[in-house]
């Protein structure tokens, strides 16, 4: 299949897309998190065609995409109000409730569960493509199961190229990771099952009344996630990645430590760091083999470029990838979930 790149810019762009969307076929488009593979989310064939293109297990549910809350009832019955609210606040935005899914959505797209996933996020883009579409859009990140989520038309080319007829290219993705995901069918508690870029002190102050908890697969190894696709190999690059986190000058010191045995060793090592690290660490490595993150403890650049470095090491003769970790607050929480899932669990606090 030939894939066509288009950036769209008029009317007819975006009913040549929708065109294809309700033909059943596959539209890859920009979101202010990641790129998402859509297809029509009433139809199940077409749903079933994210699962072949992206390799994905059929019991890892779809997020519907709508393009603003009057959708919110073509995806959702029953919403909570603490569903609306935080979609009235946050929306559109990072933020994914899980709701009572409506009775004509296929259990395809939920992966058989009685509830939906439900997201309206904030790229003119997607909104356009849903909006044109007429129908709730199902979406996954863009990419091949298991690797770095997309967040440029091109990473979404190197995964999709000949899989599907249609990438809408809206640039880079100004969040960088995907979207916050809550449940919200459980009556005085909201969970966080995946951590984004709204994050649980912004739904507190929201929802003071309620509890907001982290999903104990988040916290702890041992126990299985309740958003099915969380317990899947995640954002993986192609060779091995240790993180190393703590504060800057333990972290600095040990990846000398580490990048040296590795060059002894006869590995080649390449490291991805704030600024202040790769300055601090100057001349022990080529810049080739370095990727620049910005400055230390700027949360909202690493997670933008987050995807790109994993993937940007990925057609070179690197061995092995050692990483910088993010604190533990705020954006960080999201970012440090990401890299954890990226490297098997392999973060060496130091
Ligand atoms: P992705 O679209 O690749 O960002 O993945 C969507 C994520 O949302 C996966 O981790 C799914 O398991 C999760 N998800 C989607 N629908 C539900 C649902 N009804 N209940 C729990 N998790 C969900
Ligand atoms: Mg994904």
């Amino acid at each position: 299949m030939k894939t066509e790149i288009l950036r769209p810019t008029s009317t007819e762009h975006f009913a040549r897309a929708a065109a294809l969307i309700r033909d059943g076929q596959l539209v890859a488009f920009p979101t202010e998190t990641v790129y998402g593979l859509g297809a029509n989310g009433l139809d199940a064939a077409a749903c079933a065609r994210i699962y072949e293109a992206k390799g994905r297990p059929s019991d890892n549910p779809l997020i519907l995409h709508i393009a603003d809350l009057s959708m919110l009832h073509e995806a959702a019955e029953d919403v909570p109000p603490a569903a609306a609210h935080l979609l009235t606040a946050f929306a559109p935005g990072p933020i994914t409730v899980i709701v009572p899914k409506a009775a004509h959505i296929p259990p395809l797209v939920t992966g058989g569960l009685a509830t939906v996933g439900v997201r309206c996020p904030a790229h003119d883009v997607a909104r356009r493509l849903i909006r044109a579409a007429g129908m709730p859009i199902a979406a996954p990140s863009a990419n091949i199961s298991g690797r770095p989520s997309p967040t440029t038309a091109a990473m979404t080319a190197a995964d999709m190229m000949g899989r599907i007829p249609l990438i809408l290219d809206g640039g880079s993705c100004s969040w960088g990771v995907e979207s916050t995901i809550v449940d919200c069918t459980e009556e005085g508690c909201i969970t966080i099952l995946r951590p984004g870029a709204v994050t649980p002190e912004m739904i507190s102050a929201e929802l003071p009344h309620l509890t907001v908890r982290m999903d104990a697969a988040l916290v702890s190894a041992d126990t299985a996630p309740r958003a099915p696709g969380m317990k899947y190999t995640h954002y993986a690059p192609r060779v091995p990645l240790t993180v190393f986190a703590g504060a800057g000058t333990d972290v600095v010191r040990a990846l000398r430590i580490e990048i040296e045995r590795r060059m002894a060793a006869g590995e080649r090592p390449a490291l991805i760091a704030s600024n202040d690290t790769i300055m601090a660490l100057s001349g022990l490595l080529p810049a080739a083999y370095t990727y620049n993150c910005g400055a230390r403890g700027n949360q909202s650049t690493l997670a933008a470029c987050l995807y790109d470095a994993l993937r940007h090491f990925d057609d070179t003769d690197v061995t092995s990838l050692l990483a910088e970790g993010a604190g533990s607050v705020g954006l960080g929480i999201a970012i440090m979930n990401r890299l954890r899932k990226a490297s098997g669990g392999n973060i060496i606090y130091v």
